[in-house]
């Protein structure tokens, strides 16, 4: 029987990244391969990126590295160090801007027996849809005192009399029609997809109404405008007198982004999708992850049109470097997203069942281990045990 080959580009990554790859490659062919009985096979591609492309090619970003994302439609990534200074902006953010990935889906869920600070762990099972290209990710700011600022700041006063203390830093965050709705519009799809309750905009609509406020508004009119026949908003159910949705009907409301902070942590079990521009879901993220055991457990997606780019959400933590200490679990979760958006759904799912069956049995990396007082797992030893649930 001749085996379907499939090529996945990765990006082995800075700190702790080659040790966390190493250990997913491992973990994602043992599935691959158990759970397509051998029909499918994976040819990992390993591309240039962050400390080890600059040392070798004198570039941070190999254009190479791009154009091969782009070509092959996906990619698994380590974190990469941002360089500090000389002018170079994040490695990460220059990816997912290029590649135009303006998703930044993040699942948080939690993992039975994973220590967290809250109470009723088991309730979060949220997937945070972010905007990814811009709001704060624009990158539009100019330091005090500089020419821009200076000329900012007079072009407001003389032109739309508004009034900037002389020594400020100016940013502009542009919120803009088309992104919000993209973003939107990905995060029902998944709910419809995924047979999920709702979708909830987050803004801070009540300070700033023409970009966060826009941003519900645009949602609310996307609803309408292409998903009527499945799409229910809260509004709607309440001036009907209903307190429930109607069978098979997503419900579509909004949180101001302060509130949303803590209804995660009050009545998380009443949010499934949170769509949100680019700076809300930046906290939100990690906020949610924080609860469910922090980021060792939280994986990520980057996906645009027609390229993704799987990643581990937490960076290099140089300090672990090299040492076998690195839970390697966002990374492998990731990889577990990536196969089910390759269609290999039995795949990610026998991967995900296998972690949590591990740390069900308390084996855990010392991140986790630590505060629990149990005995940790290195990196390799944690991938071994898993290895063998698989
Ligand atoms: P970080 O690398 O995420 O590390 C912060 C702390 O989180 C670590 O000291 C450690 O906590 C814990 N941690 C993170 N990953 C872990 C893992 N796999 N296993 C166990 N513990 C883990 O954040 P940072 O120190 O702020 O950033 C370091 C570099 O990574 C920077 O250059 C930054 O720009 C880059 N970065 C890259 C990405 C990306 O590539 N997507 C994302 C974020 C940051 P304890 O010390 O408490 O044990």
């Amino acid at each position: 029987m001749l085996s379907r080959e499939i090529v996945i580009p990765f990006i082995p990554g800075d700190g702790v990244g080659p040790e966390i790859m190493k250990a997913t490659k491992l973990v994602v062919d043992a599935t691959v391969k158990s759970s397509t009985a051998g029909e499918v096979s994976l040819r990992w591609e390993e591309l240039l990126a962050g400390e080890t492309a600059f040392k070798m090619t004198g570039q941070w970003l190999p254009a190479e590295t791009l154009a091969v994302i782009k070509e092959r439609g996906v990619a698994l990534k380590s974190p990469l160090t941002t360089p500090v200074g000389g002018g170079i902006r994040s490695l990460n953010v220059t990816i997912r801007q290029v590649l135009d990935l303006y998703s930044s889906v993040r699942p948080v869920r939690y993992f039975e027996g994973v220590p967290s600070p809250v109470k009723e762990p088991e309730k979060m099972n949220i997937v945070i849809f972010r905007e990814n290209t811009e709001d704060v990710y624009k990158g539009i700011e100019w330091k005090k005192g500089s020419a821009e600022a200076s000329e900012v700041i007079a072009f407001l006063r003389s032109r739309m009399s508004v009034d900037i203390a002389p020594d400020s830093g100016i940013g502009i965050k542009p919120i803009s029609e088309s992104a919000s709705k993209r973003l939107i519009r990905a995060s029902v799809k998944h709910a419809i997809k995924k047979k999920l309750p709702s979708v909830t905009l987050v803004h801070k609509g009540n300070i700033m109404k023409f970009t966060e406020g826009a941003f519900r508004d645009w949602g609310y009119q996307l609803a309408k405008d292409e998903f009527a026949d499945v799409v229910v908003t809260e509004t709607e159910m309440k001036s009907s007198g209903i307190s429930k949705p109607p069978a098979g009907k997503i419900v579509m409301n909004d949180r101001i982004a302060d509130n949303m902070f803590q209804q995660i942590l009050l009545r998380p079990d009443e949010y499934s999708i949170l769509a949100t521009p680019n700076l809300n879901g930046d906290y939100l993220a990690d906020a949610c992850a924080a609860q469910i055991g922090g980021l060792g457990l939280a994986p990520g997606a980057n996906i645009g049109d027609t390229v993704a780019v799987f990643e581990a959400v937490h960076g290099t933590a140089p300090k672990y470097a090299g040492k076998d200490l690195a839970n390697p679990c966002s990374l492998m979760l990731s990889a577990a997203m990536m196969l089910e958006h390759l269609g290999l759904d039995e795949a990610a799912s026998n991967l995900t069942e296998a972690i949590r069956s591990t740390l069900a049995d308390g084996i855990m990396t010392q991140d986790l281990a630590r505060l629990k007082g149990t005995r940790p797992y290195g990196t390799v030893a944690f991938t071994r045990e898993l290895l063998a649930q698989l």
